[in-house]
């Protein structure tokens, strides 16, 4: 191996800050390097050094079709040509906007932004608007981005790096968020019952994936929807992990629970900045300059990611959602597999799922993990140990215990058996 890796980690790290553009990304809670990477193909990621990864990260979630697909990047070259921006209305974002609405029932009207932070931003804005309320119930773990009055007991890089919540956000514009344990339906009802009038909206990941993968209990999402329409208060699922992955309609036509506003990211950008929000008509009439709310954006609706976007979702529809079939499959192997070596070799593991969404707990097999408190107190220790031993077999995981492993499309069952055999040898290394 060359190493060229450690010189660009130096160069990154005189400036930028952490050497990263976003937290996660440097390995914090993992140990070592992270590797620079240059090219993707497939299932594949490629970094300075010529390694080659098996890559079960996908970019946090958007390259549910694998890195470098010939039909996207004939679209983006095709638009490239045609200019980068304009600022003005171009045709690609009505097209994403009407298969948004078409696969999204309960999004009849939609507004593109460029990253899932400004969606669920937005959306926390129109429906503080729209009920004339201020508070927003969230739940521990769950991440949405990282705007002031949602980065509390926030998933992800927040969970993955231990950091606390308040650092630059006035304590004013915290009180009016309310966390609560996820899969807690019973403590929402007594946020409900003592603050109902002042609540906004409810927001949550639908599954929240951003704690590693945990999916709701029997009947809580539709508690939360029977509380919320009791008090008046909006249900805004956060989809932007689980949209266009879990299915073509969201977790949302998974559950049959529908949510008065949407947020959608990751997927519907095809790997290019795109985030989303949409939901009833009368409520996205709201929206300026349709009505008073202001959201506003300056690569908005931008015609190279619309492009992106539209390839991955009439991919993603083509002959009935095969695509998804094929993610499931798959993500069904893995799990048996994992589940089955894991338990061969004495070590105490739990695979969590939501479709292809999975993730693995070092903890008692039979115990699921509900919540944020019980995720933290699986062993990350040693699941940075595993990491590791991954990476050194060529898999490349999200390097975090707080985030869902991605499968794409470009995996397939040759890839999977490399996944397994390079699982099957990091068991040995750990042992
Ligand atoms: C990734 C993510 C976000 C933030 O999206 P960005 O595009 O990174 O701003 C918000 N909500 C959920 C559920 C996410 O997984």
């Amino acid at each position: 191996m060359t190493n060229k890796n450690h010189a660009w980690f130096e160069r990154a790290c005189r400036v930028l800050p952490g050497g990263v553009n976003s937290p996660v990304r440097a390995f914090g809670a993992v140990g070592g390097e992270p590797p620079f990477v240059v090219s993707g193909a497939g299932p594949y990621m490629y970094d300075v050094d010529e390694n080659r990864y098996i890559d079960l990260m996908g970019s946090w979630g958007p390259q549910i079709l694998g890195h470098a697909h010939p039909d996207i990047e004939r679209r983006l070259e095709r638009t490239l040509k045609l200019g980068t921006s304009f600022g003005a209305c171009n045709p690609l974002e009505v097209e994403l906007a009407e298969l948004v609405c078409k696969f999204v029932p309960s999004v009849e009207m939609v507004r593109m932004t460029s990253s899932g932070t400004e969606a669920t931003m937005a959306a926390i804005r129109l429906a503080r608007a729209a009920t004339g309320r201020a508070l927003i119930v969230k739940f521990e773990g769950c991440f949405h981005g990282h705007s002031d009055p949602l980065l509390q007991s926030a998933g992800s890089g927040v969970a993955t790096f231990n950091l606390p919540d308040a650092l630059g956000i006035p304590g004013a514009i915290s009180a009016l968020t309310k966390q609560v344990p996820f899969n807690d339906p019973e403590a929402v009802r007594e946020l409900f019952a003592e603050h109902g009038e002042e609540i906004a909206a409810v927001i949550l990941e639908p599954v929240a994936a951003n704690m590693g993968v945990v999916p709701p209990n029997e009947g809580f999402l539709e508690a939360l929807r029977s509380v919320c329409d009791e008090h008046g208060a909006l249900l805004i699922f956060d989809e932007v992990l689980t949209g266009f992955r879990v299915d073509l309609g969201g977790y949302q036509a998974v559950s049959g629970v529908t949510p008065d506003l949407t947020c959608m990211g990751k997927v519907i950008g095809g790997g290019l900045p795109v985030g989303a929000f949409g939901g009833r008509r009368e409520l996205m009439q709201q929206i300026a300059p349709a009505g008073g709310v202001y959201h506003a954006g300056t690569l908005s609706g931008n015609p190279l990611a619309m492009a992106a976007g539209i390839g991955t979702l009439e991919t993603l529809a083509a002959n009935n959602g095969a695509a998804y079939t094929h993610l499931n499959r798959l993500a069904d192997k893995l799990d048996a597999h994992l589940a089955k070596t894991f338990a061969e070799a004495g070590i105490p593991a739990r695979v969590q799922r939501a479709r292809s969404l999975l993730t693995v707990y070092f903890t008692e097999p039979d115990k699921p993990v509900t919540n944020f408190a019980e995720a933290k107190a699986t062993d990350t220790a040693f699941f940075a140990r595993y990491f590791q031993a991954m990476l050194a077999e060529g898999v490349y995981l999200p390097p975090s215990n707080f985030e869902a492993w991605f499968l794409s499309t470009a995996h397939d069952d040759e890839v999977l058996h490399q996944i397994c055999v390079a699982h099957d040898r990091a068991l040995e290394r750990l042992s």
